[in-house]
């Protein structure tokens, strides 16, 4: 296929997915030409057989032309972008796309248009921008959240390739600094200076870790934790920041019941979570005159495992509650980019879970509801 074909199904499509309509602009991977009758069929190079599709649509259609009505159960031909209007045959309702013809409903299921990722992105867009399908594009301001994704992002895929050169290095630093150590009498005063360095090297390098491994997300790998383990490794990554606190200093209340059951979830991401609702709680304590975070677990009717992140701050403004869980929504300025929260609940959403609130005078608790084992 030429570069002018490309072009030209690019800008036929508005740079959008011709079925689902994802704007290219919003995407960090390079949408693709699709063949909508694949070669294997004997669909040609033309350009009325080309269609502009998000990797995600493209992987799903593959070489279908068919698909299953799931209302039907019958077998139906696919919706084809260029015979037929989007309009005709789907409907986009907060996000959510629903196929409104036998065809439409047969490319909605076999393209998975509606898995939670895709529709949240949509409402996403939907919110920045308060366009619905398929006028996203224009709607698209340059310095729109969405392009703080599109940062955020490319920040994170640099910042993984920098922390895999800076974990080699700190490794060769423990190992020098291990050595110097060993070479020196006991008693000498330099031994402590080495372990102090070993010691930073070795925090550093675990933070490091966490963070590869968050990047790295997307196995569906769940483990069997204890939440007794999950909160005290959260709570150890999360010293750090909440030593930073002084005047009064925090103190980290930890009460999890005997016999706790065991939570089914992948454990960094859900250590994750812990580390993000603990600095949120000293975040939000930094005007308090007492400063306490209760974390527990406990187990509760109907097979489900609690867990709560409590502290002392001033609470949540009645005005905000709402909006917390929303992506770009923060109350912290410069310092928060509205995504932690927001992260957190799909998180816990994804393990078949949920996440409640509440809020007074008196501090916060968010309290984590998961299925026991
Ligand atoms: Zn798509």
């Amino acid at each position: 296929m030429g570069f002018a074909t490309a072009r030209l199904v690019r800008q036929r499509a508005g740079e959008c997915c011709e079925y689902c309509r994802l704007p290219q602009a919003v995407s960090a991977l390079r949408f693709h030409i699709e063949h909508i009758v694949a070669r294997q069929h004997g669909g040609s190079e033309d350009a009325e057989n080309l269609a502009l599709a998000c990797p995600e649509c493209n992987l799903r259609k593959g070489p279908n032309l068919s698909g299953i009505d799931p209302d039907t159960g019958e077998t139906t031909t696919l919706f084809h972008p260029r015979r037929d209007s989007w309009h005709d045959h789907f409907v986009d309702i907060e996000g959510r796309i629903s196929g409104i013809s036998p065809a439409g409903r047969a490319t909605v299921s076999l393209l998975g248009m509606n898995t939670t990722d895709r529709c949240r992105l949509r409402q996403c867009i939907k919110l920045r921008t308060g366009a619905d399908l398929p006028g996203w594009r224009e709607a698209l301001l340059p310095d729109d959240g969405l392009q703080q994704i599109l940062r955020l992002v490319t920040m994170g895929e640099l910042a993984m390739s920098f922390s895999d050169e800076v974990r080699n290095a700190l490794t060769t630093l423990i190992g020098h600094a291990y050595m110097g150590q060993q070479a020196l009498p006991e008693g000498d005063p330099i031994r402590n200076h080495l372990d102090s360095i070993t010691r930073n090297s070795m925090r550093m390098k675990g933070m490091i870790d966490s963070m590869l491994n968050f990047g790295r997300k997307r196995e569906e790998t769940t483990d069997r934790c204890a939440p007794e383990e999950l909160i005290h490794e959260a709570v150890r990554i999360a010293g750090p920041y909440l030593e930073d606190f002084k005047h009064p200093p925090i103190a980290v209340q930890v009460d999890v019941e005997s016999e706790c059951p065991k939570i089914a979830v992948t454990r960094w991401e859900m250590i994750h979570v812990l580390v993000n609702l603990l600095t949120n709680a000293a975040d939000a304590m930094s005007e308090s005159q007492q400063r306490l975070i209760t974390i527990a677990a406990h187990r509760e009717p109907q097979a489900m495992v609690r867990i709560s992140v409590a502290d002392t701050g001033s609470g949540i403004a009645s005005e905000n509650v709402g909006r917390i869980f929303t992506p770009f929504f923060t109350t912290k300025g410069e310092r928060g980019n509205g995504l932690g929260l927001f992260i957190v609940r799909s998180t816990i959403e994804h393990h078949g879970g949920s996440i409640t609130l509440q809020t007074g005078d008196s501090g916060t608790a968010f309290t984590i509801a998961l299925p026991a084992l």
